[in-house]
């Protein structure tokens, strides 16, 4: 866990251009953006991906999806937006740490790559 890029940016032991953080979540910009603006939201807890979720993780599932909005409109995207979670090999995952792609501020494409 401690090699883990994300853990150590909730750490703050990397730096990152966090947008929002509170007790178990935080939000911070991807560094390769995909979209005009490309935001991460990942849990505090160390989670390797939502395939690794468990019951007593519904809460915090519960309340980063109930943040997407919040912190959507608080990056511009009035239009709408894109929720990605990768998850897998097939999923394309890269990073082992549970975390939400938010994308928007661009009018996306279906079906996605
Ligand atoms: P995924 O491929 O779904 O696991 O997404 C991992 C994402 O993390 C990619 O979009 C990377 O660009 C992003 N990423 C990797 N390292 C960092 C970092 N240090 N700060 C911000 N984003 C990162």
């Amino acid at each position: 866990m401690s090699e883990c890029i994300f853990c150590k940016i909730a750490a703050k032991e990397i730096p990152a251009q966090i947008l929002y953080e509170d007790d178990v979540m935080m939000a911070f910009h991807d560094v390769a953006p995909q979209a005009p603006v490309h935001i991460l939201m990942i849990s505090k807890k160390h989670i390797i991906s939502l395939d690794d979720c468990k019951k007593e993780d519904e809460e915090l599932l519960g309340k980063m999806l109930n943040k997407v909005k919040e912190i959507a409109k608080s990056a511009g995207m009035e239009n709408g937006y894109r929720l990605v979670i990768n998850c897998g090999e097939d999923g394309m995952q890269t990073v082992q740490h549970l975390h939400f792609h938010l994308l928007g501020k661009r009018k996306m494409t279906w079906p996605p790559g």
